[in-house]
């Protein structure tokens, strides 16, 4: 039997829980019964429980029956046994049980949270978190998505505070000096999406969708910054009523900001509990991207009250199934809500995140065997997030918009309150599509990596071939390689001819290994993956790619992005050279499009990274000859009637000019703006976050200490945040090691604190103090950060490129023998490596082609 798997012996269908948490003592004492459905006759039960102390169980029947049990812990199994003093008869029965449990400071199960009131004083809050298997650090459960019951929640609270659970309040009463809430009765559903907050709260105006009233919660006092993510909460739920062609299952929806959370949101049913950052902003001062973080996270949880919460996986290996759909429809909904914000055009800087960790051979599969709850938790990634989404865009525009939500939509109502699996959303996208789903879906979903589709010329045919993508020849040594070389994927592919005015588009699907495609007699240039949507790289023949960058205006900003994005994981891999990938991006110095400006500063940024000291001002001499021309022709000052992403792409290369092009003009206009900006004068919201990032890279001891008052007296989330990361964007190391001293001293959150060192390992000018650091700190931030703190961290290692530094990474995981569950670190370790073995390839000819330069 599995050891993971709960025996289905006995089954839940209810759950009456009364919690009593006390914020003094940062205990709670809980008592609940559970109804239960005993299949067999049996004469134990075996449930989920870990850091509770069970107190008291017992079985009883409508007949009259009791049977006491005895409780015997199974610690390393997370689970309770109890022994029965007889055997139960099969039938329903109720379990009565009482426990104890204390307010951890891990944000995970139930925990404790604090903040500072406006008078300086600190507060306290309880809140729950509990996916993937954390229900059971609250009560003991079948902590299983399958396990699927009602949830009946009292709460027995001080009377000064308020409390929010999934539903809505049905009873509110006095018992001696508790304040005793009563919350409705739940859909069904399972255990990880239950949810608790407690504390000193205030909530918005709840408007009505439907017959479901939406509010925005958080601590007193920033009410102010829950406008924003109120109106992206109503304009989404109203979207996917519409879109999923149902109701929203609950009978309120309220979205509440945790002082301290984990992660960045979760879907808890009725309840969704976010980060203050990812839903709380002030609209006036907020950049696009805050702005657009807000509204994304907002809409991806809003997506899975029908996806995950209504239908459900299975188990653990089916969780691609809610996360990819909701990445999917947060999209959409998005798109539909602001059309301005291009939001798929944006989809692609993800899409293109995927793609790099998909290239590893220590990828995955995106739907991948999970045993243990460590293995649940590694499967929140970019595969499972941002992979999933892209095959399912992919296969969207395969289908037809159309045809496609009809599929989801009867996905939906065949499984409502109940699991469902990979296979159940392809017979119903086949049943609306009449296609078969899995033939050309399953290879995407059940096995690693993508194909890079080749296109040559041949005499007057257009040849697409497929071969599985890799950065590296090989896997690392002593690494287990996921999947085979000679997979092969059903792939489709659009391919848009531009000959004169027409531009005929071609839909086919490359199968096997090459597909030959006729050409017109006369052409201006071939775009493979017109529109943009397909999973799989690129890499033209040279002939084609220069017919392409003489023909840039006539792609649409998503194929240039995919054009510039393919060319270089191509030169990652060593099938281009890396200074004809340099000379490539000399062609794009007058492109407009924020998403492909990204992908070149992103690539500027890992050459920083592994070019010789002595380059960085050759390179960063490059970086301004590039992206100079179009900063100067945007300006610093907004244009009356501009687009948001013109704005945000002028901060971007802003930002880039002042730090990787080391620029010392836009330094020197950054402090005066910044300046001026502290006297009140008016500065674009989009610029603000550049203007502290450059000033970071310039600034002095005196600017730090600036920067840490700020970061400590900010207004908003967003404020708070960049002051906090341009602590780690100094350069001196006094400065830095005060910066590092702070991710374990108490003065950065614990939910921040991994990410700023890890902004610190990737920094070229803090990774050697950083690594020595974190080295030497490891056991304490173990002990002081959430469960996914030190797996966030360590992604920083992929910064340490340089072999010596590579080496001692090695020494320093096995040593220590090191495992974030899943395959994380061999993830990191093989991008340290394509790093390095770039620099060790290309370094050479880097330093001769930046020598030329200048
Ligand atoms: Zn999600």
């Amino acid at each position: 039997m599995d050891p993971h798997r709960l025996p289905r012996t006995a089954v839940p269908s209810r759950y009456d829980i009364r919690l009593e948490p006390d914020l003094a003592t940062l205990t709670f004492r809980g008592e609940q019964i559970v109804t239960l459905d005993v299949r067999e006759a049996v004469d134990e039960l075996v449930l989920n429980a870990v850091e509770l102390v069970i107190e008291a169980a017992s079985l009883e029947n409508d007949r009259g029956q009791t049977i006491r049990a005895s409780v015997a812990l199974d610690e390393a199994a997370e689970r309770y046994r109890l022994a029965l003093a007889g055997p139960a008869a099969p039938g329903p029965w109720r379990l009565r049980l009482a426990f104890r449990g204390t307010l951890n400071d891990k944000l995970r199960g139930f925990y404790r949270s604090s903040y500072k009131d406006q008078s300086g004083v600190t507060r306290l809050l309880a809140a729950t978190q509990f996916e993937a298997t954390d229900a059971r650090r609250a009560f003991p459960c079948w902590d299983e998505p399958a396990f699927k019951a009602v949830f009946a929640v009292t709460l027995a609270i001080d009377p000064a505070l308020t409390a929010v659970s999934n539903t809505r309040v049905v009873a509110e009463r006095r018992e001696g000096a508790r304040k005793v809430l009563t919350f409705a009765d739940t859909i069904t559903m399972s255990t990880y999406l239950v949810a608790f907050v407690v504390g000193e709260l205030e909530a918005t105006e709840p408007t009505p969708v439907g017959r479901t009233p939406v509010r925005v919660w958080c601590v007193p006092g920033k009410r102010r910054l829950a406008a924003f993510g109120h109106e992206i909460a109503v304009a989404s739920l109203r979207f996917f009523e519409e879109y999923y062609g149902l109701p929203y299952a609950g009978d309120k929806l309220d979205l509440l900001a945790i002082p301290d959370f984990a992660a960045g949101a979760m879907e808890n049913f009725g309840a969704i509990t976010f980060r203050e950052t990812a839903l709380l902003v002030d609209e006036r001062a907020a950049s696009h991207a805050e702005l657009e973080r807000v509204a994304d996270v907002v809409a991806h949880e809003n997506a899975h009250m029908w996806f995950g919460d209504l239908v459900t996986m299975t188990w653990w290996n089916g969780i691609w199934l809610n996360e990819a759909f909701a990445t999917f429809m947060e999209i959409l909904a998005v798109d539909a809500w602001k059309p301005e914000w291009k939001r798929w055009v944006t989809f692609g800087v993800s899409r293109a995140a995927a793609l790099s960790v998909d290239g590893l051979h220590s990828t995955r599969p995106i739907e991948f065997p999970v045993r243990a709850p460590r293995d649940a938790d590694a499967m929140f990634d970019v595969l499972t997030y941002e992979k999933g989404a892209s095959v399912l865009r992919m296969l969207e525009q395969f289908l037809g918009p159309d045809v496609f939500r009809d599929g989801v939509r009867d996905y939906l109502r065949r499984h409502a309150y109940a699991n469902a699996d990979t296979g159940d959303l392809w017979a119903a996208l086949g049943t609306a599509s009449r296609q078969p789903i899995p033939e050309v879906m399953d290879a995407w979903i059940f096995t690693p990596g993508y194909p890079l589709v080749s296109a040559r010329l041949e005499r007057r045919e257009l040849v697409l071939g497929q071969q599985r993508f890799t950065y590296l020849a090989e896997p690392l040594p002593g690494a287990a390689a996921a999947g085979e070389r000679n997979q092969r994927w059903q792939v489709p592919v659009q391919v848009r001819v531009l000959a004169g005015g027409r531009h005929p588009v071609t839909r086919l699907l490359l199968a096997g290994g090459e597909t030959r495609l006729p050409l017109p007699e006369r052409f201006d240039a071939v775009v493979v993956n017109d529109g943009g949507h397909g999973f799989y790289r690129v890499r033209y023949a040279d002939d084609l790619l220069q017919l392409l960058l003489a023909r840039l205006d006539g792609l649409a900003p998503i194929e240039r992005f995919n054009l510039v994005n393919d060319a270089w994981a191509v030169a990652l891999a060593g099938l281009m050279r890396l200074t004809d990938y340099l000379e490539l991006t000399a062609r794009f110095k007058t492109e407009r499009d924020r998403n492909v400006w990204s992908i070149l500063i992103a690539s500027f940024g890992l050459l920083n990274r592994i070019a010789e000291p002595a380059d960085r001002p050759r390179l960063a001499a490059l970086v301004r000859d590039r992206l100079a021309p179009a900063f100067t022709t945007l300006g610093w000052a907004p244009r009356p009637g501009e687009d948001e992403l013109t704005r945000q792409l002028r901060a971007d290369l802003a930002r880039a000019l002042g730090v990787l092009g080391d620029d010392r003009g836009v330094q020197a206009e950054a402090a005066q703006l910044y300046a001026g900006h502290l006297a009140g004068r008016e500065t674009d919201p989009n610029v603000l976050p550049a203007l502290i990032a450059i000033l970071a890279h310039a600034g002095d001891a005196a600017r730090y200490d600036e920067f840490l008052k700020r970061f400590k007296s900010a207004a908003t989330p967003q404020e708070e945040q960049r002051y906090l990361y341009a602590l780690a964007g100094f350069r001196q190391a006094p400065l830095l090691a005060t910066t590092l001293e702070r991710t374990v001293n108490g003065e950065i959150r614990t939910q921040d604190a991994p990410f700023v060192a890890r902004a610190l390992l990737q920094s070229v000018h803090a990774r050697e103090l950083a690594w020595a650091f974190v080295k030497s700190h490891w056991d304490v931030m173990d002990r002081q950060y959430p469960k996914h703190g030190l797996r966030r961290l360590a992604e920083g290692v992929t910064g340490l490129t340089t072999p010596e530094l590579e080496r001692d990474v090695h020494a320093f995981f096995r040593e220590r023998k090191i495992e974030f569950g899943g395959k994380t670190l061999e993830q990191y370790l093989e991008q340290l490596r394509i790093a390095v073995a770039l620099r060790e390839r290309e370094g050479a000819a880097l330093s001769k082609y930046l020598a030329r330069l200048v």
